[in-house]
C-alpha cells in the first residue's frame, strides 16, 4: 500500500512493544522498533516513520533526549511520548523537547489508535499560502517553516500548526476549546493545559519576552488572541 503509514515504536519493555506492534499492524499501519534509546534515534533518521511511539524511561538515552536530539536534525513527524503512571510526565519539559502528545500507562489502546489516527489525518491542516511576517519573525505557510532573524527556529509540526492557526486568525479572540478542536481535532484527549504549554514553548521562540508576550496574547477567561 502506497500511502501506508509507517509509525515507529520505541519501548524496551518487550511485552508492550510487540504488543503495540501487533495492534498497530492489524489496523494497517507499517511498523518498526527499537529497545533503546540510541537505538530508536537511529532507526528515526534513517527510516522517517510518520509518527513515533516514544517511551521515556529507556536504556542509553532517555526519551525526552531522543526527542530532542531528533528535532535538531530537523525531523518533523509526529511524537507521542508513552510515560508509566508512576513517572510524572513533565508537559512542558516534553513539550520543549518536542513531543506533540503523551499518553500515560496502562492506557487503552483504542485511545491510542484514535489519537494516532488524528494526529496522521492532520497532514497539513490549517492550510495557506504565502507568509505572514510580524516583529523579526517569518512564518512561510507553505513552506511550513517559521524564520526569525533571518534564521530558522526549530519547531514541532504541533507548534506549527498551532501559530499558522493563531496567525491565519489574527485579531480574533480564540477560545480553548475552539483551538483544541481546530488545530488537534475533535478526537484530541488533551487538556486545555496542554494548549497552555505549547503556548508556552511558542512565546519562548517568538516573542522578544515571553513573559511579556506581545503576539500570543492571552485574553482571560476565554483563550488566545494573535496581533501582530
Ligand atoms: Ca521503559
Amino acid at each position: 500500500m502506497k500511502d501506508q503509514k509507517k509509525i515507529l515504536v520505541i519501548e524496551d519493555e518487550e511485552a508492550l512493544r510487540v504488543g503495540l506492534e501487533e495492534n498497530l499492524k492489524a489496523v494497517g499501519y507499517e511498523t518498526l522498533s527499537a529497545s533503546d534509546g540510541p537505538t530508536g534515534l537511529k532507526m528515526a533518521i534513517q527510516n522517517k516513520p510518520d509518527l513515533i511511539l516514544l517511551d521515556i524511561m529507556l536504556p542509553g538515552l532517555s526519551g525526552y533526549e531522543v526527542c530532542r536530539k531528533l528535532r535538531e536534525t530537523g525531523a518533523d513527524m509526529y511524537v507521542i511520548m508513552v510515560t508509566a503512571r508512576h513517572e510524572e510526565f513533565d508537559k512542558v519539559h516534553g513539550f520543549e523537547m518536542g513531543a506533540d502528545d503523551y499518553v500515560t500507562k496502562p492506557f487503552s489502546i483504542n485511545e491510542l489508535l484514535a489519537r494516532i489516527k488524528s494526529k496522521l489525518a492532520r497532514g497539513r491542516r490549517p492550510s495557506g499560502k504565502g507568509k505572514i511576517k510580524f516583529a523579526d519573525c517569518e512564518l512561510d505557510l507553505e513552506k511550513r517553516i517559521l524564520l526569525r532573524k533571518g534564521h530558522e527556529i526549530t519547531m514541532t509540526r504541533t507548534e506549527f500548526d498551532l501559530l499558522a492557526y493563531l496567525c491565519i486568525n489574527e485579531g480574533k479572540a480564540l477560545s480553548r476549546d475552539q483551538v483544541m478542536n481546530d488545530v488537534w481535532g475533535t478526537e484530541y484527549f488533551g487538556t486545555q493545559r496542554s494548549i497552555d504549554s505549547f503556548v508556552a514553548s511558542l512565546r519562548s521562540k517568538i516573542e522578544k519576552k515571553p513573559a511579556k508576550p506581545e503576539h500570543i496574547l492571552t485574553i482571560h477567561g476565554i483563550g488566545y488572541k494573535f496581533a501582530r
